[in-house]
């Protein structure tokens, strides 16, 4: 097996993370901080924006789709190579190859890697259920592994206890945008000749010691579900690799195991990213650095507002550059704060409300003796926050004043 993350460097750290150009100025703070402690009655916070996202490319997503009709090559047409190309050059990566969903990507990477029935796959326990229904799928056993309690990403101090003879595969998921801590999971991986899959479907653009998800393992498995932070009009995913190989391995499996028409190799899927998707994606891509800068400062405003008030604010590693697809607090008495927003126009999400190994479809997984005290301890805390590129300072402000007014009664 080739050797993984050249692209991490020891020597870098945790120091090139840049300097976060979101800082806020003192006047503004202050006149958010102002609205804070005294908010609007109602105002409509809506959890993610999708509109807004699209108004300002409109012209552009409009001839991307004008151009579809005109060339109507609807199935792995020129688009789709073009975007495979460009997200390739924007991972770092060598290789990328679109297919119909972050599920997909994932399933998919594991039968490239001739991952199937018989073989264990490590993941976290708190993720979203298409990781582990994805490993499911191919035959092969998920082993669920706590995650860290400060950054809710897999925690590389219990996986070593998780390793059979059986073991293949570790899967991190860069969970709320916050890349796993990759060095030492590449290092365990490594040291027991295991592949290392990035679930990187909430990480587009995020980055671990200066490398891009997506660089950062054997393959990574990205999301185009609309509301990621780069988003399809339907769904959409990709692989991204180093790896030639397993590429063809890729283009393959997508496409009914073909690579020449009607001469197949290997039994396959159709799992192929549309054509539509890859060139609106082509365009949405040209604004992701900056659509995630901007959730950086939404979520810096959060972490300014919310610094005196009883809640857990998110935890960023200083090995990563995040890109909070979500922005997820810890809060007491979480289901009456939710309604408590609610009734101020604001709405939130639960990421995730029940653990994977509590639900009824994967309840075989909770193995006898087994344990996720993080996981389990978290799921009735987390409340995830309104988090949208161009989110309004005012709606932050607005969400921060309510939950402060709720605990101060
Ligand atoms: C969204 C997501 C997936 C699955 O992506 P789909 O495109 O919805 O199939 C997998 N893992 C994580 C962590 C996700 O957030």
């Amino acid at each position: 097996m080739t050797a993984v993350s050249s692209r991490i460097s020891g020597a870098t750290n945790g120091a090139v993370r840049p300097v976060d150009a979101s800082v806020i100025d003192d006047a503004s703070f202050a006149r958010l901080r102002a609205m804070a402690s005294l908010p609007a009655a109602t105002m409509d916070v809506p959890f993610v924006d999708l509109g807004a996202a699209h108004a300002a490319q409109r012209d552009q997503i409009d001839q991307a789709i004008a151009g579809v009709l005109e060339r109507s090559d609807f199935v792995l047409g020129a688009a789709v190579e073009a975007f495979e190309q460009a997200f390739a050059a924007f991972c770092d990566a060598k290789h990328a190859v679109g297919v119909d969903s972050g599920f997909s990507a994932l399933e998919l990477s594991l039968r490239a890697h001739d991952i199937g029935a018989g073989d264990e796959v490590i993941t976290a326990a708190n993720t979203f259920v298409a990781t582990v229904g994805a490993i499911d799928n191919v035959g092969a056993l998920p082993v669920l592994v706590d995650v860290r309690p400060d950054t809710y990403t897999l925690d590389p101090d219990r996986i070593e206890a998780a390793i059979t003879p059986a073991t293949r595969a570790i899967i991190p998921v860069h969970l709320y945008g916050q890349p796993a801590q990759m060095a030492a999971i590449n290092e365990i991986a490594a040291a027991h000749g295991l592949v290392v899959i990035e679930d990187a479907c909430q990480a587009h653009g995020a980055r671990y010691r200066g490398a891009r998800a997506g660089s950062l393992g054997h393959a990574a498995a990205f999301s185009f579900y609309p509301a990621k932070n780069l988003g399809a009009l339907g769904d959409g995913g990709m692989v991204v690799t180093d790896d030639p190989e397993i590429a063809r391995r890729l283009r393959s499996l997508r496409n009914l195991g073909s690579t020449t028409k009607y001469q197949h190799d290997v039994k396959g899927f159709n799992r192929r990213l549309d054509t539509l998707h890859a060139a609106v994606l082509s365009v949405k891509l040209t604004r992701l650095d900056a659509d995630n800068a901007s959730r950086r400062r939404t979520a810096r405003l959060y972490d300014m507002l919310l610094a005196d008030a009883p809640v857990q604010t998110p935890r960023t590693s200083r090995d990563v550059e995040h890109v909070h697809h979500l922005y997820v607090i810890q809060a007491d008495d979480r289901e009456r704060l939710r309604e408590h927003l609610s009734a101020a126009g604001i709405a939130t999400g639960i990421h995730y409300p029940i653990p994977i190994h509590r639900q009824p479809a994967y309840d075989a997984l909770a193995r006898a003796g087994e344990r996720y005290p993080v996981t389990d301890t978290a799921a009735p805390r987390i409340l995830s926050l309104p988090m949208y590129p161009g989110m309004p300072d005012a709606a932050v402000a607005h969400t921060a004043g309510w939950i402060i007014n709720f605990y101060s009664g």
